[in-house]
This record gives C-alpha cells, sequence and structure tokens, in this order.
C-alpha cells in the first residue's frame, strides 16, 4: 500500500532514506531546515515542504531522521498540533532513551502513535536501503511502519516498548566501541612484539578473537582491503557518532547503576578521539591513538 510520508531531517541518512521511500513507490513530503539537504532531496523526488507543519498535515506516517533528542521532541512540540489523530511517528534518529520515550509519551498523549526505529548500517546502508532497524513501540505499529522500513533496509527486528530500539542501538554500539579498542590494543600490542598485522589477522579472524571490528572494519591497513584504514581511514562510521552513541550508553549505564566499565571507559576515549584528530575520521583510526601513546 501506498503511503503519504512526511520526512523529516533529510541529512546524511535522511536523504537517501527518503529517496528509497519515493523509489519504492510512496508519497514523499520533505522538510530540512538546510535548503541544500531540502534540495538534493527534491532531485531525487521528493516533494519539498515549506516548514515541518507544512509536511505533517495529512501524512499518514511521519518519519524523523535528526541529530539528537532535543531535536526530535523540539519538532514534537511544533508538529504534533498539525497532524492528523492516529498518525504513525516513526523516529529513526539515535538518541537518549529516556527522551525516545518521553517522545513516545508526549505522541500519545497528542492522540498519535509512536515507534522508535534506530538504524544501523551507516550512510552506504541509508544508500543501498540495507539498513538494520531496531524497533520500541507497540506491536501494531510496528506491523504498520515494516513495508516502509522494508524499502529502506534489509532488516528491522521489534526490540520492546517505547524505547527499546534505542537501548538496542546503544548497547550493540557499546558492544563495537569496546571491541574496537581491544582489536586496536592488538594490534599494536603485536607490533610491539614483532608480529606483522597479516599474521596476527589470520590468526585471530579464524580464532576466538574473530568479531566485526577486526574482519570487517580491520583498524590497520590490509589484511582487509575494503575497511577504512585502507583509505585514510575515511568513514565508514565516523569518530563523532560512535562518541555520541557511547556517550548515550554511558549516561544510561549510569543512571542504571550498571557496572559497564568497559563500555564507560570506552566513551572516555572517543569522546577524547572525536575531539581531536578523529572529528572527521572513521572510528577505527583510534588506533593511532593507541599506538601514539605507546610510542610517547
Ligand atoms: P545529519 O546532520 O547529516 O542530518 C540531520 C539533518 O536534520 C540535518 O540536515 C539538519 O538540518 C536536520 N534538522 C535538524 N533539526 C531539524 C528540524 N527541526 N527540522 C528539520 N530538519 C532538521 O545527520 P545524519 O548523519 O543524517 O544522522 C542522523 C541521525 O542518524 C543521528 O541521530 C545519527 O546519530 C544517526 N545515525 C547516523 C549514522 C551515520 O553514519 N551518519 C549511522 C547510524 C545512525
Amino acid at each position: 500500500m501506498n503511503r503519504t510520508v512526511a520526512f523529516l531531517g533529510l541529512g546524511h541518512m535522511g536523504g537517501p532514506m527518503a529517496a528509497n521511500l519515493v523509489t519504492a513507490g510512496h508519497r514523499v513530503r520533505g522538510y530540512d531546515l538546510l535548503a541544500p539537504a531540502l534540495d538534493a532531496a527534491v532531485a531525487t523526488g521528493v516533494r519539498a515542504a515549506r516548514s515541518a507543519t507544512e509536511a505533517v498535515t495529512g501524512a499518514d506516517v511521519v518519519i524523523t531522521m535528526l541529530p539528537a533528542g532535543r531535536h526530535v521532541l523540539g519538532l514534537y512540540e511544533e508538529i504534533l498540533p498539525a497532524a492528523r489523530p492516529g498518525t504513525l511517528l516513526v523516529d529513526c534518529s539515535t538518541i537518549d532513551v529516556a527522551d525516545a520515550r518521553e517522545a513516545h509519551r508526549r505522541a500519545v498523549t497528542a492522540g498519535m502513535r509512536a515507534l522508535d526505529a534506530p538504524v544501523s548500517g551507516g550512510v552506504v546502508g541509508a544508500e543501498a536501503a540495507t539498513l538494520t532497524f531496531m524497533a520500541g513501540g507497540g506491536e501494531a505499529e510496528f506491523t504498520e511502519a515494516r513495508p516502509l522500513l522494508a524499502a529502506m533496509g534489509k532488516k528491522a527486528v521489534h526490540c520492546g516498548g517505547a524505547g527499546a530500539g534505542q537501548a538496542a542501538k546503544i548497547c550493540n554500539n557499546m558492544i563495537l566501541g569496546v571491541s574496537m579498542i581491544a582489536v586496536s590494543e592488538a594490534f599494536v600490542l603485536g607490533e610491539s612484539l614483532g608480529l606483522s598485522h597479516q599474521a596476527l589477522y589470520d590468526v585471530a579472524s579464524t580464532a576466538s578473537g574473530q568479531c566485526w571490528a577486526l574482519t570487517v572494519n580491520c583498524p590497520v591497513p590490509g589484511p582487509v582491503p575494503a575497511s577504512p584504514a585502507n583509505r585514510d581511514y575515511r568513514p565508514g562510521f565516523a569518530a563523532s557518532l560512535m562518541a555520541k552513541d557511547l556517550g548515550l550508553a554511558a549516561d544510561a549505564a549510569r543512571a542504571g547503576g550498571v557496572r559497564a566499565e568497559l563500555g564507560l571507559r570506552a566513551a572516555e576515549l572517543y569522546a577524547a578521539y572525536a575531539e581531536h584528530s578523529g572529528a572527521t575520521e572513521d572510528f577505527s583510526g583510534i588506533v593511532h591513538t593507541i599506538r601514539n601513546h605507546a610510542t610517547s
């Protein structure tokens, strides 16, 4: 069934996601605060709205892809009075679990229905429609959103009630951040012991050290030709986004009294890295900070 979709936030991720909805035959009305982002979306078949309010008026579904929780909550204030009662609001941004639950609460209070559905797969996945969605909300809302998610990704997992999608996202990325640091430390330790990158890779990739950070996004050039290390650490998944996600995980761990020592330390290391050389690098570039420390 073709739907009328309001798509708010047409940046690196939202732009190609909205384009894939157009390709699947949906009527997409887009809005972004930045004119170049809106213009790029219009070139893919998205109809430009002059405001977020205009975009949501009469829409069946509203999808948001915004930087952080404050943007989502701020925009919901603006659009909820204009949306048709019963409209399904799907927030695909990566935001704090508490903010996601608050967004659900406000939507439901205003007579709408809500789903949090953050993604993994990055810009490449957004362009190729191969994203993985992690959804939180009611079963009926997930079922209704499913055909739209299928047009933008290859997999959608219903993780539980409000906020469960965000919870899954930050837990997954905490595993990823910690494992990337562990893999990077192992390569730098191997260097200091005279072990070649290829030898360590050949052993660990088929032994118990095997993980995505090693076999797909290997932090040293050579063993995995497609990894960002082979192109001067151009992202990929930017270190600044990893720092953001680990910050959300660290906040949640502290709030819940969870003893996540490695997750909290990973958040500190990525925050420092993203603030300096890592601002524009892939998150695997953290290997430099470990190596530089080793030789200083
Ligand atoms: P981005 O900065 O490129 O895009 C966000 C867009 O939202 C911008 O174009 C901005 O102008 C727009 N915006 C902000 N406030 C708005 C408002 N009130 N109304 C309309 N538009 C508004 O960011 P991105 O890389 O597309 O990431 C979006 C979200 O996806 C973030 O939460 C990020 O953490 C998450 N994410 C990103 C990636 C990635 O690889 N880029 C991967 C997974 C998840």
